[in-house]
């Protein structure tokens, strides 16, 4: 029988074991070991079935093993320490309380998604779980966040393979009682409801769940209240599910909604206004607009209101692939964007937020990553190599500038290095190395003996084949009703065996069936009697990508082959708990996806933080990463005549290394001297002593810069702090900043056309030599502008065949009176040289000289 509802009743915890409600209670516990094996040692099985979710298993377990662990004074004394080392963790300063100067009160993290723990599946992949990292680095920095994102009834989906390859999406529905999360009420005990208005008078409201992700505080919106009519229960139910309509009003939710949430939360807590607001991807940008009306609502003008969001915003783009990026009619935005959803702010000025450069704006799609563009006025993509794409993608929002000179910078993500990192290695660290931050540990230590290391890579590695075995077993046992696995599953995969990871999404650039290329040469990798390679592959494929399934069933169907099943396999519903064991367990990570559209990639990262070489296109993270020690570079093969030979060349040079750098590397194993080395050697206790140093050298030197604290003390340092200065210059006073800056941004906007460099002259050099001084003069037409409106520069360099300047300095020139600027650059090397003058607009609030978009280059 099924039951028609459903509903999780919390457990009663004896009131001596109070700690552990407390501990299940702030999702530390998700990268926190020590809290961990608190509740593991209760009931290691039931552990194992809660998906090790403290709140889900202290639900699950006996009430009398509860009862007799309060008698054990033992065990209670631990977990009140452990309670207390929580206590102090949330409030003792940290690294950001220690920063000289000023800093933000609060920063606001906008994001659609988040990966914090394998209980609380609201993500689809990399851009989730950046944010969880984000927010658990944060926490771990002192960093005050307070984040805002979406509850998704049924999360992303689950995912199982048909008989015949095909993906089946599956949408377990959560249920927030039994999670660690908590409905944020008033003091008189009613639940806080968010609502925004909808076209025709109607409403959508939501509650507000709020999670403890250590010292961050995590809001999710939630639409499954009984105010709403039916239809607008479901508006989260599912992440990035449904039509674009249904998409549109998530994303109205998460800004305006989300915006409205951190006010009602400010309230009753008390906690400050947030200086900055940061957008992960363009999904939020609605929040801008929120906030737009109510500064309007205050007594500014839009454009005013405008430069003051701008100010105190940063906005990260994660793609260069177009299709992920938001864009809707203009005609379904333009039916929600009312003045009852955003007060005081006239439709069209919204509107024209979000029209793509160069189109019609009667037409344009509604593009969610330049409305948050222009929201921002701070700006990033996520690798440096994704910076430069970046610049190129969006350079037409600042027409006339260099990419170069394009403002969007970079920041490479990171990965959060406790929750990532293997417990086996962390024990490790400890045992020879004395420390528990394996992130930051000198591995090259002779400390660390290299048989040690290799033992414990290869217990990583025996931990994931039998995990692969149960997940293999398990999928068959679904597949076929009634039957009970095939013994082969036993023997699929060799816990001695070079291990080839490759887990990611499965959208067509990734290019998951790369491998697939030429099958002979990949099955005589594979099947190699002396050498033998695997591979344990998995990935989830969008619910509406038909093109990324028949990938997947491409790939099952080569794996399912009898001669190669026990060597390559493809394991159902890639999540956090998969990748937990899936990273430590590989030797070699794979990656090649079609550069440069990866824009980080952070599954690399995580594997090399747990001891296994990459192996991988040049893109994304690798990019700037990649040295010989850390791995192989696939070479991209970017001048092919088209997509097929790219394809063939590249699998090609992946094949190669293969055969001839990377299995000689693993399996060569010169003989040691077992008495010297300490102990008893057979073939397979050999250690691959250059794989080894290698390893060594990943782990020490590679391993701190992938951190998510290193990523995020870039962004505050780089662009909350900025923001926050910037965003406190300009609200001071009644905003009068804000208002003097835009009222001059407009002037100076309209008075553009007529701004242009009349003549240049320069004295004459006759044979120029390095060391020589050139003169210039420029003669300017201001169109009516001060002289201080604008700077004048001159810009010079090497100048190509073409007349391209390449390397170019800029060298104010100063005003002279009269509508002349004059200035001197030396020539300091020899070779072709050229030079321009150019004139951009000029303000001590301006962040950047293109941020108006506005430049007159003389000629
Ligand atoms: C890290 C991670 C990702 C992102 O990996 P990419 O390399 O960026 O594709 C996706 N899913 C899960 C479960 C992860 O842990």
């Amino acid at each position: 029988m099924k039951s028609i509802r459903k509903f999780t009743v919390r457990a009663v915890v004896p009131a001596r074991l109070g700690a552990l409600e407390e501990l299940a209670a702030n999702l530390r516990w998700a990268w926190h070991e020590p809290t961990r094996r608190l509740f593991e040692q209760i009931d290691p099985d039931a552990w194992a079935r809660s998906e090790r979710d403290p709140v889900t298993f202290l639900g699950e377990i006996d009430p009398s093993k509860l009862e007799a662990l309060a008698g054990d004074d033992e065990y209670v004394a631990r977990a009140d320490r452990e309670r207390d080392a929580l206590r102090a963790y949330l409030a003792e300063p940290r690294w950001y309380q220690g920063i000289d100067g000023e800093t933000p009160r609060l920063v606001a993290y906008f994001s659609p998604e988040y990966g914090i723990a394998a209980a609380l599946p609201q993500y689809s992949g990399g851009l989730g779980i950046l944010a969880g990292d984000h927010l658990k680095a944060a926490s771990d920095l002192g960093v005050p966040i307070v984040a805002v994102g979406l509850f998704y009834k049924a999360g992303y989906f689950s995912q199982s393979i048909s008989s015949d390859g095909w993906q089946q999406e599956r949408y377990p529905v959560q249920d927030p009682d039994g999670l660690p999360l908590s409905v944020l009420r008033r003091p008189d005990g009613s639940a806080v409801q968010i609502s925004i208005a909808l076209p025709g008078g109607a409403t959508l409201a939501a509650r507000v769940w709020r999670a403890a992700v250590g010292r961050v505080t995590l809001l999710l919106l939630d639409t499954d209240v009984p105010a709403n009519a039916d239809d607008m229960r479901g508006v989260t139910d599912r992440l990035y599910g449904g039509g674009s309509e249904h998409r549109l009003l998530q994303e109205l939710l998460l800004g305006i909604g989300g915006v409205r949430a951190i006010r009602a939360w400010s309230e009753l807590t008390g906690a400050s206004a947030p200086e900055v607001f940061h957008m992960n991807e363009g999904h939020a940008g609605f929040l801008g607009l929120e906030r737009i009306s109510s500064y309007i609502g205050e007594g500014l003008g839009f454009a005013e209101a405008l430069q003051l969001v701008r100010a105190g915003t940063v906005f990260t783009t994660h793609t260069p692939v177009p299709a992920g990026i938001d864009r809707f009619d203009r005609a379904l935005v333009e039916r929600y964007v009312t003045p009852e959803l955003l007060p005081g702010v006239d439709p069209a000025d919204a509107l024209a937020l979000g029209v793509e450069p160069g189109a019609d704006p009667a037409t344009s799609a509604f593009n969610m990553a330049i409305m948050g563009l222009r929201l921002a006025g701070h700006a990033n993509g996520v690798s440096e190599l994704h910076g430069r794409v970046s610049r190129r993608m969006f350079g037409s929002l600042w027409p006339g500038f260099d990419p170069e000179e394009v403002p969007i910078t970079s920041i490479t993500n990171g990965v959060h290095a406790p929750t990532w990192i293997d417990p086996a290695l962390t024990a490790l660290a400890e045992r020879t190395l004395g420390t528990d931050d394996s992130e930051h540990a000198d591995w090259l230590s002779p400390a660390v003996g290299d048989a040690e290391l290799w033992a414990v890579k290869r217990q990583m590695r025996e931990r994931l084949v039998g995990d692969a075995r149960r997940r293999l077993a398990a999928a068959f046992v679904e597949q076929h009703p009634g039957a009970s696995a095939p013994d082969w599953i036993t023997r699929a995969l060799d816990p001695d065996a070079l291990t080839v990871g490759f887990a990611r999404r499965v959208p067509t650039y990734k290019r998951l069936t790369l491998m697939l290329q030429d099958p002979e040469r990949l099955t005589a990798i594979l099947t190699d009697p002396e050498r033998p390679v695997q591979f344990v592959i998995a990935g989830k494929s969008h619910p509406a990508d038909d093109e990324g399934k028949r990938l997947i069933q491409q790939l099952v169907q080569f794996a399912a082959r009898p001669e190669l099943r026990e060597r390559i396999v493809f394991l159902p519903d890639y999540d956090m708990a998969m990748a937990e064991t899936l990273y430590p367990g590989c030797d070699v990570w794979l990656n090649n996806p079609l550069r440069p559209l990866e824009a980080c990639g952070t599954s690399g990262m995580k594997a090399a933080m747990n001891a296994a070489l990459n192996l991988s296109i040049l893109d994304g993270w690798w990019a700037e990463y990649a040295a010989e020690d850390y791995g192989w570079v696939i070479p991209s093969a970017d001048s092919a005549g088209d997509a097929g030979e790219r394809d063939a060349r590249e699998a090609a040079a992946l094949y190669d290394l293969l055969e001839h750098r990377i299995v000689p590397a693993f399996y060569d194993r010169p003989a040691v001297d077992p008495v010297q080395s300490g102990y008893f050697e057979r073939d397979a206790d050999r250690v691959p002593a250059e794989w080894v140093r290698m390893l060594r050298t990943t782990l020490t030197r590679l391993a701190p810069e992938l951190g998510a604290d290193r990523m995020v003390r870039d962004y505050v340092e780089r662009l909350y702090r900025p923001a926050a200065s910037r965003f406190g210059a300009m609200v001071a006073d009644d905003a009068r900043a804000a208002r003097g800056f835009a009222a001059w941004a407009a002037k100076v906007r309209a008075a553009w056309p007529q701004v242009a460099v009349l003549h240049v002259e320069s004295g004459g050099l006759d044979q120029p030599a390095v060391g020589d001084e050139l003169h210039v003069r420029a003669e300017v037409a201001l169109g009516g502008l001060d002289a201080g409106d604008v700077a004048v520069e001159l810009v010079s360099g090497r100048s190509t065949a073409a007349d391209v300047l390449t390397d170019a300095e800029r060298t104010p020139l100063a005003a002279v009176g009269g509508g002349s600027w004059e200035g001197t650059v030396t020539l300091d090397r020899a070779g072709s040289f050229g030079y321009t003058v150019r004139v951009v607009p000029a303000h001590p609030l301006l962040a950047d000289p293109a941020e108006l978009g506005l430049i007159a280059v003389a000629g």
